[in-house]
């Protein structure tokens, strides 16, 4: 990309978008195209092609997903399919109608089979039975990943897919009842130190292990993969291999450390309790990144101080205790 490039950002004001969008503007990129949904609805297949015909970007970050943690997938499965296939397809449809240079579609780990080997390779995709409690975002993410690569087929196109592991920041939702775990810990945490209750609640046993990514280190790499050099990029693109790249730390903790880490960082002295009506998911979940590492990129912020730069950030505006 060069600095005056016209840049899409679809979904500039969720987790990963708005960590794109801080990126681009710190590097000095001046054409980063963005659009409220009051302005441009991604349901809309005219709409959107519409978007495209008219200011014609050159690149393009497919940051937009309905997304949420364990309990919203399982309330709201119909929603999660179909918004997801409907936003992305008209999104890959209209780069390609209208000559967009490179795309990069984010998904998520959970595209990976249950039962991955561990750390996850990207070529576990499509070698065995999905976790349930989030299947229909999976298979959507998965339908894009093979809309990418039939398209570079089909048309010629080098649009990439990037799997991220789970993410923090502070744009993250801190909404209780459908955000991922580290947002729902730092909003729990808060709330037994304002209310003086002895104890913060953890959903299911603790013992699961996630990786989590600081969402601005996410942001670096999409814009370091947006950036390779054509001989590099292009070994992404082989006939075999999904055009598909894991970004994540290569490194994993379990629920219990992670809620302790939360503790830790913002002086909470009381107990954890485990809930074991909840549901634990997936028992592990670490990102195989030996593709990332291999083209020289690597994370920088560790959790606990990406957990602090977190919480400098949210602390006064996370809603009051209830
Ligand atoms: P997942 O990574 O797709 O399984 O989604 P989550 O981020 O929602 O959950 C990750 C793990 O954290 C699961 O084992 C949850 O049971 C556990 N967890 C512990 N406390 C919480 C909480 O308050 N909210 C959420 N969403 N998960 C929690």
């Amino acid at each position: 990309m060069n600095k005056d490039s016209r840049i899409f950002i679809a979904g500039h004001r969720g987790l990963v978008g708005s960590a794109i969008h801080r990126e681009l503007t710190r590097l000095g990129y001046t054409h980063v195209l963005t659009r409220p949904r009051a302005e441009l609805d991604l349901l809309d297949p005219e709409a959107v092609n519409e978007f495209f015909a008219t200011e014609k970007p050159e690149y393009v970050f497919l940051a937009a997903a309905k997304v949420g943690g364990i309990l919203a997938n399982n309330t709201y499965p119909a929603d999660f399919i179909r918004d997801n296939l409907v936003l992305q397809t008209n999104i890959i449809d209209a780069s390609y109608r209208n000559g967009v240079k490179r795309l990069l579609f984010l998904g998520s780990s959970c595209i990976y089979p249950k039962l991955a080997p561990q750390p996850m390779p990207e070529s576990s995709l499509l070698t065995g039975p999905l976790e349930p409690t989030n299947r229909p975002y999976a298979l959507a993410k998965i339908a894009g990943i093979e809309m990418c690569w039939s398209y570079n087929r089909q048309y010629g196109t080098r649009y990439l897919a990037a799997m991220p592991t789970n993410l923090y920041g502070p744009g993250d939702n801190y909404d209780l009842a459908n955000s991922h775990v580290l947002p729902a810990l730092i909003r729990k945490t808060a709330d037994a130190i304002r209310t003086g209750a002895p104890a913060v609640t953890v959903w299911g046993s603790g013992t699961p292990r996630r990786e989590l990514l600081y969402s601005d280190d996410l942001a670096q790499a999409c814009v370091f993969l947006m950036n390779l050099e054509d001989e590099r990029y292009n070994t992404l693109f082989t006939e075999n291999q999904a055009p598909l790249i894991n970004i994540g730390t290569g490194e994993d903790v379990t629920i219990r450390e992670l809620a302790e880490t939360v503790a830790k960082v913002l002086g909470f002295k009381g107990s954890l309790e485990f809930d074991s009506s909840k549901p634990d998911g997936t028992p592990r979940k670490l990102m195989d990144v030996a593709r990332l590492h291999a083209l020289g990129w690597h994370h920088t912020t560790g959790l606990e101080e990406g957990i602090r730069r977190t919480w400098e950030q949210v602390q006064d505006r996370l809603p009051a205790a209830s």
